[in-house]
């Protein structure tokens, strides 16, 4: 009889090398927080835009909008709108990306939240929450953290046409032939004991290269630097998955950055002209005369999509494999053990797991 094949998706691994009791607490015994973190729904939403638009979908758009609202997965309904359970960023709020009737609508919740009493203008109101929500000795009422939930969505609502219209001007142009999106996938070890499932986003014959390239799509809220590709685990593993069957040692990432790059331009009040040397006011000429006219600052958005790509040889891709294998070994036989290290940072935040880890308490949590 053959042996049991033991099988991990690329994100229990995951979690298993970061903390192997965060995996245990996670996927063994259940717990979960009941605070959802935004960033994961809204790269879903980025993406599913993303795919509605290779697909030449006209209405790409509102299926970003329509999955940053809420999200179905197997069979159930997340509402990420207006949900007290959904954790934001700082970084998430940019007044920038802001038009006029959201800024009405806020003045609006600022009136309904009774939050008058640290301002008027809405964007003022949010840096005061803010302030207090990251200052330990101050409550954050329940009111202020549905205006700063509320202003943290409606801003990533806006960043949504911003990143996917980037991906169209800056990537789409350069895709010469789309192979694949959404691929299911695994790999097996040399043993044949041992297989990874995950996804790969898509797969892309990419203006410069000659062979296709294995893609992941990263909606990040930095950049990123092309070593991390180098030293990626996730690409390595999917180039092991997919690259023979693609003839291709090729694998990168395509970035799209929450926080928006701007830059400082200005115009002139009275004709409207760029300000493009150093004159103190309009060099404009009007019928053979200069304008004259005050230099307005203004801010302007210049989104940019990254993209990274590397090659890996077929040592980087079988060492990770055998590596894989050894840490599937572990989860199988639940070899479990704490790794402090990213106790206070869990991507980017506490673990939800401290009370349960250093007090044996499972406030905070649910079972799934
Ligand atoms: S609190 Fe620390 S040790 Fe416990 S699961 Fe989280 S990261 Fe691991």
């Amino acid at each position: 009889m053959s042996e049991k094949v033991t099988i991990g998706s690329y994100s229990q691994i995951n979690c298993y090398t970061s903390c192997p009791k965060h995996w245990f607490l996670k996927y063994k015994e259940k717990w979960d927080s009941p605070v959802l973190k935004a960033s994961l729904f809204y790269g879903n939403a980025v993406e599913a835009g993303i795919i509605a638009l290779l697909e030449n979908n006209p209405a790409y758009l509102t299926v970003a909008h329509e999955n940053w609202i809420s999200q179905t997965k197997y069979n159930h309904v997340t509402l990420i709108q207006d949900n007290d359970n959904i954790a934001y960023a700082h970084a998430d709020f940019d007044e920038h990306v802001l038009t006029p009737t959201d800024k009405d609508l806020l003045k609006s919740y600022i009136n309904s939240l009774e939050l008058n009493f640290l301002g008027e203008d809405p964007v003022q109101v949010y840096k005061e929450v803010s302030k207090i929500k990251k200052n330990p000795y101050k409550n954050t009422t329940d009111n202020m953290m549905k205006y700063f939930n509320k202003c943290s969505w409606l801003s990533l609502y806006r960043k949504l046409d911003i990143l996917v219209e980037t991906f169209k001007q800056q990537v789409l142009p350069r895709i010469k032939k789309v192979h694949a999106v959404q691929k299911e996938s695994s790999l097996e070890s040399a043993d044949g004991k041992f297989k990874v499932k995950g996804f790969i986003d898509f797969i892309f014959d990419f203006e410069g290269y000659d062979k296709p390239i294995i893609f992941d799509l990263k909606t990040s809220a930095g950049e990123y630097s092309l070593d991390k590709i180098e030293l990626s685990e996730q690409l390595a593993i999917y180039l092991g998955m997919e690259g023979f069957n693609y003839n291709t040692n090729l694998a990168g990432y395509i970035v799209l950055n929450k926080n928006i790059a701007k830059e400082v331009v200005s115009y002139c009040k009275k004709c409207g002209t760029k300000k493009e040397g150093r004159h103190k006011t309009c060099n404009m000429l009007q019928e053979g005369k200069r304008c004259n006219g005050e230099w307005e600052d203004k801010i302007e958005l210049k989104p940019e999509a990254q993209v990274l790509v590397a090659s890996k040889t077929d040592f980087q891709i079988d060492s990770m494999l055998e590596d894989y294998s050894h840490v599937l070994k572990a989860m199988k036989e639940g070899i479990v053990y704490k790794n402090i290290n990213n106790c206070t940072n869990w991507f980017g935040g506490p673990c939800p797991y401290l009370n349960k880890c250093f007090k044996d308490s499972t406030e905070g949590l649910v079972k799934k």
